[in-house]
């Protein structure tokens, strides 16, 4: 099971992972595509620290709430891609009902999802974006590190019931860190990096870099 404060560290261990990123993701953005990804990751992260300065969320659903509607609030692709990914995260809060928080900022823990039921919200997530932006593993997209995090996610959590979340979660980690180096030997085919064809050779995929800090930001907050 993931613990009551979850969603909390989650959103707040990943927020300092994009501010600490945003500049490198903005290069890999310039070096192969048109280099507006940095700004992007920005734009949402300040609209997420003004959304937890004044709704104070409470809740697994409320801190994935802040986050999904601050990517919607960004343009480029991954706005829209990572708005409707953290939307569906965000929905599996509400298998386990709305609980009340204890106190403003503090969340109850009460509808934070089990690791299965965060692992179907991974997958569900990831069925969105390659429906919105029809994006297949391979074509340099955060679908590259997302689906081997989800697939290794599901293996740990069958292959030993008695798997922690934290051990499954790193095993999706290591995964999706492995799968973003390994886009750098591909060619875009989505997005503004699909512009520049072979030169997008041996940069890694900004979105599939990002994904990975989505994943690792999920360990963090698991232990
Ligand atoms: P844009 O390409 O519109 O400038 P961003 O720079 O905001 O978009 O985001 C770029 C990232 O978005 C890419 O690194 C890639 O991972 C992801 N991306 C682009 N197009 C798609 C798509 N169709 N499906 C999934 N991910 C995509
Ligand atoms: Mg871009
Ligand atoms: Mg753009």
């Amino acid at each position: 099971t993931l613990p009551a404060g979850f969603g909390r560290a989650f959103v707040l261990t990943l927020r300092e992972a994009f501010e600490g990123a945003a500049d490198d993701l903005g290069d890999l953005d310039r070096r192969a595509g048109d280099g507006d990804f940095g700004t992007n990751v920005r734009t949402a992260m300040k609209h997420l620290d003004a959304t937890l300065e004044t709704d104070l969320p409470s809740s697994y659903r409320e801190y994935l709430t802040a986050l999904y509607m601050a990517w919607l609030g960004v343009g480029g692709t991954s706005g829209p891609l990572f708005g409707m990914f953290f939307r569906d995260l965000a929905k599996a809060g509400e298998a386990r009902g709305d609980g009340p928080g204890e106190e403003p900022g503090s969340e109850a823990g009460a509808d934070v999802p089990t690791i299965a039921q965060f692992a179907d919200a991974l997958a569900a997530g990831q069925a969105t974006i390659q429906k919105y932006g029809e994006a297949e593993v391979g074509d340099k997209t955060m679908i590259d590190s997302l689906d081997p995090a989800v697939a290794a996610l599901r293996a740990a959590l069958e292959a030993d019931a008695e798997t922690t979340s934290v051990e499954a979660l790193f095993a999706a980690e290591d995964a999706a860190v492995q799968a973003a180096t390994a886009t750098a030997q591909t060619t875009a085919r989505r997005g503004r990096a699909s512009y520049v064809g072979d030169a997008s050779q041996g940069v890694i995929d900004p979105g599939a870099a990002a994904m990975a800090l989505v994943i690792s930001s999920a360990r963090a907050g698991a232990d």
